[in-house]
């Protein structure tokens, strides 16, 4: 079995971001930029899977920017067999990502594509679901188990009121909840030998996709500054402040 396993570039989740003066986005000048967690944690369940036997071959695929060659690379290093980055310097947005998504796994004909269910720059959480769609191939999206067996994944979801457990056949498309599993750190040893897997460099026309925006950023800013609290001496005054200064009552 291949499982196809697609990494976003974003800014590290330790960064404290910056919007641009402009509003126009966020200042990535300068800022630290790692694997998508939840990316993290796909590579960690592919990679899992194919410890315990049964998958043959581990893709990581990545739309970005030419540096997003080194995400592969940590994928690579976690685990993962060869990489296909998609060079743009474009913001590509989660349906033209999918277009990508689907031409990819025309080409290599995965059993599995397991994505994070969101990437932490733009929290769009979409992809999958896209993805899913224009495949016409079954979703799980949520993951926090995943048991595949005879053809099918069994796969564990959080959802709001608790949890779910669904039967998908696959191709199946699954993206990864944050208690899936956690990723491993690569060894050194691992480090190395990744510098000699190949990474198959391609750009969006050659699988004639067109990635032009179709959202508009009106503008970013930052979230209000919380104020400080204040202390009241009776229930009574603090009805009174709800209902008459908030009006939250
Ligand atoms: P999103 O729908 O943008 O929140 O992203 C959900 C998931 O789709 C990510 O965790 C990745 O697995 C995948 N994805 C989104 N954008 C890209 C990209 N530029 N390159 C590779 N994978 C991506």
């Amino acid at each position: 079995m291949k499982i196809l396993v697609p990494v976003k570039r974003v800014v590290d989740y330790n960064v404290k971001v910056r919007v641009k003066p402009d509003q126009s986005g966020v200042d990535l000048a300068n800022v630290k930029m790692s694997m998508n967690p939840f990316c993290e944690i796909a590579v960690e369940e592919a990679v899992r899977m194919k410890e315990k036997g049964g998958v043959d071959e581990i893709i990581v695929v990545s739309i970005g920017p030419q540096q997003a060659q080194e995400t592969i690379r940590t994928a690579l290093a976690m685990g993962a067999d060869r990489g296909i980055l998609i060079k743009t310097d474009d913001a590509v947005e989660p349906l033209a990502v999918a277009k990508l998504l689907a031409k990819v796994v025309e080409e290599e004909s995965p059993e599995l594509v397991i994505l994070g269910k969101q990437a932490i720059d733009d929290d769009c959480n979409q992809t999958g679901q896209m993805l899913g769609a224009l495949l016409d191939w079954p979703q799980a999206t949520f993951a926090s188990e995943v048991a595949v067996a005879n053809g099918k994944a069994n796969v564990t979801r959080e959802i709001d009121g608790g949890l779910q457990t669904i039967s998908v056949e696959m191709p199946a498309i699954i993206t990864t909840d944050l208690r899936l599993n956690e990723p491993r750190y690569a060894s050194l040893p691992n480090i190395m030998k990744a510098k000699r897997k190949p990474i198959d460099v391609k750009a969006p026309g050659d699988f004639g996709v067109d990635t032009a925006a179709r959202l508009k950023v009106l503008k970013v800013s930052e979230p209000p500054k919380r104020e400080a609290g204040i202390k009241v001496e009776s229930v009574a005054e603090l009805v009174d402040k709800l209902k008459n200064k908030e009006g939250v009552i």
